[in-house]
């Protein structure tokens, strides 16, 4: 497996995740430690002393989530970027150009 440094869909997302949430008032401190899993692509989110978002590669071969089934049915949120919606309607149409 080969990580890019350059543009991929994977980072776009998460570049649109950070924007968003920092946009709804989410503290650096809970977007630190996020991971995001794309494919079998997964990043982690730190920032630098001089505030720059770094998007960091882990390495890791293979992704698996489980996620609770209730949590699944429930939860409103775009499956894309994980923004939360008060309705699972504007959850899926979030991301959905994307695919
Ligand atoms: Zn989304």
């Amino acid at each position: 497996m080969t990580l890019q440094q350059s543009e991929t869909p994977g980072r776009e997302m998460i570049e649109r995740w950070i924007n968003q949430n920092v946009e709804v008032g989410k503290s650096s401190e809970e977007l630190e430690k996020t991971l995001f899993v794309y494919g079998n692509e997964a990043h982690s989110l730190s920032k630098t002393s001089t505030g720059e978002w770094v998007i960091e590669p882990q390495a890791v071969s293979q992704v698996v989530v489980f996620r609770k089934e209730e949590q699944v049915e429930q939860i409103n949120m775009c499956r894309a970027c994980g923004l939360d919606y008060s309705s699972f309607k504007e959850a899926i149409q979030c991301c959905a150009y994307l695919e």
